[in-house]
């Protein structure tokens, strides 16, 4: 069982104001992965404590650097357990989210945790590579954010995210202690794929590690050659 209290706490530091039922869901949400992880490697973060901060606070600052704007849809791509996608979701009601990933078997979790928590309305999976995604007409400049956590390096996911992403939104990418190296390689990457960082907020976690949320709007049309294959994108980075 999670400290309700301490992530009430937490969540307030982040200028969020969660109901006791939205505590109640982190806590079955907290359950469920602790229980299906014992079957399927959903994650490397087992104790009640570690998954509140590591994961749960973790994600949550995606809210703390873009405060997603009221009633918007966003991509979660790699998602794997649900991260950061699904606190997303139970933080903000009014959210609507696709998590995207290329595993089967995680994503069967994210619809249990999506089922149980009755999101169906405004949630659903999608099993899918992200290079495959942002070609596809129909996913393609369609979400207001796309959001990543722990996927690939930010250049790479650079051009994962931003074909996905609509003019006039961002994709906002969850950085741990490396994120100015990553930064400084994608640079090129990032104005070509037609985006322009806007943001770069700085944050500890309770547990004393170091975050950065790059907040990257799309100010531009994505050339249609991107995004290419991952072979491709190995072979020859943008620069
Ligand atoms: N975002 C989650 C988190 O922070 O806990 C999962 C991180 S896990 C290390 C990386 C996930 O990204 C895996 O579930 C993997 O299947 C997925 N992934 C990696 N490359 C992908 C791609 N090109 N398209 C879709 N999913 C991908």
């Amino acid at each position: 069982m999670i400290d309700k209290e301490k992530l009430y706490g937490y969540c307030a530091e982040l200028g969020l104001e969660m109901s006791e039922s939205q505590l109640l869901a982190f806590d079955s949400f907290s359950e469920w992965l602790a229980d299906w992880n014992t079957k399927i490697n959903l994650t490397a973060i087992t104790s009640p404590d570690d998954i509140l901060v590591k994961h749960f606070i973790d994600s949550l600052a995606v809210l703390y650097a873009a405060p997603l704007k009221e009633g918007s849809c966003f991509i979660d791509v790699g998602t794997g357990g649900g991260f950061p996608g699904l606190p997303l979701l139970i933080a903000r009601p009014d959210l609507h989210g696709v998590l995207l990933d290329s595993t089967l078997k995680k994503l069967l979790f994210v619809d249990r945790v999506i089922n149980g928590l009755e999101m169906q309305k405004r949630a659903r999976t999608l099993h899918m590579r992200a290079e495959e995604a942002g070609i596809k007409l129909q996913l393609r400049g369609h979400f207001d954010y796309s959001v990543s956590r722990a996927v690939a390096n930010l250049r790479e996911l650079s051009e994962y995210c931003l074909p996905l992403t609509k003019i006039g939104g961002a994709f906002v990418s969850l950085k741990g202690s490396k994120a100015d190296e990553e930064l400084e390689e994608a640079k090129g990457a990032i104005k070509l794929l037609g985006g322009e960082v806007s943001e770069i907020r700085r944050l500890r976690l309770p547990d004393g590690s170091e975050r950065s949320i790059i907040v990257i709007s799309k100010v531009a049309p994505t050339p249609p050659k991107y995004p290419r294959t991952r072979a491709k994108m190995l072979k020859e980075p943008l620069k």
